[in-house]
C-alpha cells in the first residue's frame, strides 16, 4: 500500500448496478470530507451525447471523436452533485433506463474506455476521493489504498431500482426491472475491455441483508484504519 497522497487516500467502490454504490459513496464522501466521483455518470454522459448525435454503439471512430470533444465535470449543488457535459447539466437526462442500457453497450467500446480512463485518473490522482464504478479497483486505480466490492442479490438490486423508478414516476414492473438488472450485469461482466470483476485485494460486502447504515459504518471504519496506517507508514 502506498502512503497518503496529497489530499488523502483513494477509495475504490465497484460492483454491479443497484448494489447501493451511489448512495453509499455519497454518504461516505460526506463523512470523510472526500470528493465523490460517479464514473457511471461519465459513461452515461457519453451515451447520451452519442444518442443525440446519432452515433451507433459499434462506431468506434465516431465514438473516439465524440469523446475527444467532450468535457465532463461535476459540480456540487447543496447536498447533490450535478453532472455537466460540455457545460450542460445532464444529471436528469442520463438517469433513464434507456440510457442505462445504451451506456452498458457504449462503455464496452475501447475508445470510450480509454478516453474516460485518462479523465478519471486525472480527477483522482491526488487522493481524497471516492470513485464508484465497475473497474476502479482493477483498472483505473489498481493501487487505490482502499477497495470495496459491493454486491447484493439480483432480486434485491432489482427491487431497489424498481422503488427508485416508482419514486421518479417512471412506468416499470418489478419483473422487468430485475430482468434489466440481470441483462446489464451480463453485459458488464462479459465484455472484453475492463469487465466488472472484483479486485483480488478488494473487501467484498454483500448488502442484501444489511442496512445502508451498517454498510456505511463498516466502510468508514475500514477507510479510517487504512488512512491511519498509511499516515504512519
Ligand atoms: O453505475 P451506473 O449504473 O450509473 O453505470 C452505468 C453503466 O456504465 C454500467 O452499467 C456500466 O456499463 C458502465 N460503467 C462502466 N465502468 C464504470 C462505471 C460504469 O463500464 N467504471
Amino acid at each position: 500500500m502506498s502512503g497518503v497522497r496529497e489530499n488523502g487516500v483513494i477509495v475504490a467502490i465497484d460492483g454491479p448496478s443497484g448494489a447501493g454504490k451511489s448512495s453509499l459513496t455519497k454518504l461516505l464522501a460526506k463523512r470523510l470530507g472526500y470528493i465523490h466521483i460517479d464514473t457511471g455518470a461519465m459513461f452515461r454522459s457519453v451515451a447520451l451525447m452519442a444518442r443525440r448525435a446519432g452515433v451507433a454503439c459499434e462506431d468506434d471512430a465516431a465514438l473516439a471523436e465524440l469523446c475527444g470533444g467532450l468535457d465532463i465535470s461535476f459540480c456540487r449543488d447543496g447536498e447533490s452533485c450535478r453532472v455537466l457535459a460540455n457545460g450542460e447539466d445532464v444529471s436528469g437526462a442520463i438517469r433513464t433506463e434507456e440510457i442505462g442500457l445504451l451506456t452498458s453497450c457504449i462503455s464496452a467500446r475501447k475508445p470510450v474506455r480509454e478516453a474516460l480512463l485518462s479523465m478519471q485518473r486525472k480527477m483522482g490522482k491526488k487522493g481524497g476521493v471516492i470513485l464508484e464504478g465497475r473497474d476502479i479497483g482493477t483498472v483505473v486505480f489498481p493501487d487505490a489504498e482502499v477497495k470495496f466490492f459491493l454486491s447484493a442479490s439480483a432480486e434485491e438490486r432489482g427491487r431497489r431500482r424498481f422503488l427508485e423508478l416508482q419514486a421518479r414516476g417512471e412506468a416499470a414492473t418489478l419483473e422487468e426491472t430485475i430482468d434489466k438488472v440481470v441483462q446489464r450485469d451480463r453485459q458488464d461482466e462479459g465484455r472484453e475491455h475492463a469487465p466488472l470483476r472484483q479486485a483480488d485485494d478488494a473487501i467484498a460486502i454483500d448488502s442484501t441483508d444489511l442496512s445502508i447504515e451498517e454498510v456505511l459504518e463498516l466502510m468508514e471504519k475500514t477507510v479510517r484504519q487504512r488512512l491511519a496506517a498509511a499516515q504512519q507508514g
